[in-house]
């Protein structure tokens, strides 16, 4: 059985655990990460790269922050960044009064109700127009974010255990020992098999995604000015693509849908705006993100002894929270170092 030894040991080669190390390398710190795929092959592969605000007033600045901030790293990167408007739907009138309320209540964020008819998708009248938001290349910032010299990938390891000993801890794997002084576990909805402490934190959801085969492949454009469309809080979304394809997602998020067809709920929708009958939908399912009561990501310690931290439930706005959750992680990966 081989050893390594670590400073930091970033277990999870996603957006978050990329977005970590990076931060972490930029400040000297040596990096190892562990994926057990390959880098950014679970919820982060099936991300549509929108880089948006949360709509609520309780994380809109801090989501804004974030988006900043992601701006000014994929212009240090040569990473793809695309500025462009979002135009966030309600299909509830509850739900669109608060995003009324939300673009009167938050000044300065670039927010606007608008009722440009050329905007919105047919049967809608309003929307929430939000111009500071961005179509990210998500494989290529991955790439670049783990191309620093103090960051070593390894590939296709699992983490299978955690133990700690003093103020070390060591990460079993199946033919490997990594002995580190502090492990960031950046795993998303796996999180609870490395800490059943943290399993209970983990809200699954299930979802469709659909791409239009090419610009003009069997799928006809829709009839609107083709910003991309999030509706009830990314029930749906759908998202204009490099070539002039679209890529459109279903989420199911509560438990009241178990017997609904995430597939069914995405062709409905993509019904809705004339885009055909898409046959060719694929599912993701439980696993692929995660998200806490209140949207916002979960970072902390786990164990006094040894140092385990935890970034936990980016959820759909993971592009705009991820360089606010690895300021942190960094915090306290600096704390008592
Ligand atoms: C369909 C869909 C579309 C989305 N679109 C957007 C969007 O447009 N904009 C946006 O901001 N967000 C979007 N999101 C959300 C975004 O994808 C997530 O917030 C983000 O990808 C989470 O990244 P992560 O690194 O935390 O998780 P992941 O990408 O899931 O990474 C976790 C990694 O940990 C690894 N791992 C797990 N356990 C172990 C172990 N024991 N040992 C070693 N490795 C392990 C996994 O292999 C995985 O690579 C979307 C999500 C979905 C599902």
């Amino acid at each position: 059985m081989d050893d390594l030894t670590a400073d930091v040991l970033v277990i999870g080669a996603g957006l978050t655990g990329a977005m970590i190390a990076a931060h972490l390398a930029e400040r000297h710190v040596r990096v190892s990460v562990v994926d057990a795929q390959r880098v950014g092959q679970a919820a982060t592969r099936r991300a549509l790269g929108l880089a948006t605000l949360s709509p609520s007033q309780a994380h809109i600045q801090q989501t804004k922050q974030g988006l900043d901030h992601l701006k000014r790293l994929t212009s240090r990167y040569g990473a793809l960044l695309q500025s462009c408007g979002v135009i966030q739907l309600a299909t509830s009138p509850e739900r669109r009064r608060a995003l009324q309320q939300l673009s009167a209540a938050v000044p300065d964020v670039g927010l606007e109700w608008t009722t440009r008819p050329d905007l919105l998708p047919p049967g809608f009248d309003g929307g929430l127009l939000m111009r500071d938001s961005a179509l990210v290349n998500l494989d290529l910032l991955l790439v670049r974010l783990l191309r620093h010299p103090n960051i070593l990938v390894r590939q296709h390891v699992e983490v299978l255990r955690l133990e700690s000993a003093g103020h070390l801890t060591y990460a079993l794997c199946r033919d490997l020992t990594i002995m580190a002084r502090c492990v960031v576990l950046a795993t998303n909805a796996y999180i609870g098999l490395l800490s059943p402490y943290l399993a209970d934190s983990v809200r699954g959801a299930r979802g469709a995604v659909w791409s239009s085969q090419s610009p003009t492949g069997s799928v006809s454009r829709p009839p609107y000015a083709g910003l991309p469309l999030l509706f009830d809080d990314w029930r749906f979304a759908l998202v204009p693509g490099k070539d002039g394809s679209l890529h459109g997602a279903a989420w199911l998020w509560h438990e009241s849908d178990a017997d609904k067809d995430p597939s069914e709920e995405l062709r409905r929708f993509l019904r809705q705006f004339g885009l055909g009958k898409p046959e060719q939908t694929s599912r993701w399912s439980t696993g692929a993100t995660t998200t806490t009561d209140d949207g916002a990501p979960l970072v902390g310690r786990l164990n006094a002894e040894g140092k385990v931290l935890y970034a936990l439930g980016l959820g759909a706005y993971g592009l705009a929270w991820a360089p606010i959750v690895a300021e942190r992680v960094a915090a306290l990966v600096f704390t008592d170092r």
